[in-house]
């Protein structure tokens, strides 16, 4: 039998702040509970900015903090669950489950992971989405990977949206 084709990476160009608000709500709109998303990328290049313009988009009207020091903040929708991890401070892998972290992977949430390099091999176990961030002239870079059949299907939703990769160029 022959297998699906696999999508390639997505190579989105973001120039702005402004642009990145739309980038993240096209993501929201095609996100399912369950998913797990990894956000790779040096300090200060956008991840938890992506994150909160995500979360804005799914209707969240309050504060989104960064969870370098909690190691998850959790945000509870109307329709659904949100976990953002910041993994940065993890002494190693075996923390996650101290902090519970079967919990969060048995729950029908989103879960979205920034430096997911601390504990790499747990996270690619659930990950179904890679999004590598870079610095690209004024704005960013973004690469997104798909690690599962569900990140392939958001991956060629957004690829149909007609003039998806140019709607981030200003
Ligand atoms: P990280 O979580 O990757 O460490 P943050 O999201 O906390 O990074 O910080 C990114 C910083 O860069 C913010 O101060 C944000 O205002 C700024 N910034 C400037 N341009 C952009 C852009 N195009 N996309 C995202 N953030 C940007
Ligand atoms: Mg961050």
């Amino acid at each position: 039998m022959s297998q699906p084709s696999r999508t390639s990476d997505l190579v989105c160009t973001i120039a702005s702040e402004e642009a990145m608000v739309h980038f993240a709500a096209h993501w929201a709109s095609v996100i399912k509970p369950g998913l797990w998303l990894g956000l790779s990328g040096d300090l200060g290049v956008g991840k938890t900015t992506f994150v909160r313009h995500m979360l804005y988009a799914l209707g969240w009207a309050s504060s989104v903090k960064s969870p370098t020091f909690t190691l998850v903040e959790p945000y509870a929708l109307p329709n659904l669950k949100v976990y953002h991890f910041d993994w940065y401070r993890l002494e190693s892998p075996e923390e996650l489950e101290y902090i519970g972290i079967r919990d969060y992977v048995q729950s029908d949430a989103l879960v979205l992971v920034e430096w997911l390099e601390r504990a790499a091999p747990y996270f690619y176990a659930h990950g179904d989405l890679l999004f590598t961030f870079s610095y690209h002239n004024e704005g960013r870079q973004v690469t997104v990977s798909a690690l599962s059949m569900e990140g392939e299907r958001c991956i060629s939703t957004l690829r149909g949206v007609p003039g998806f990769l140019h709607s981030f160029l200003s």
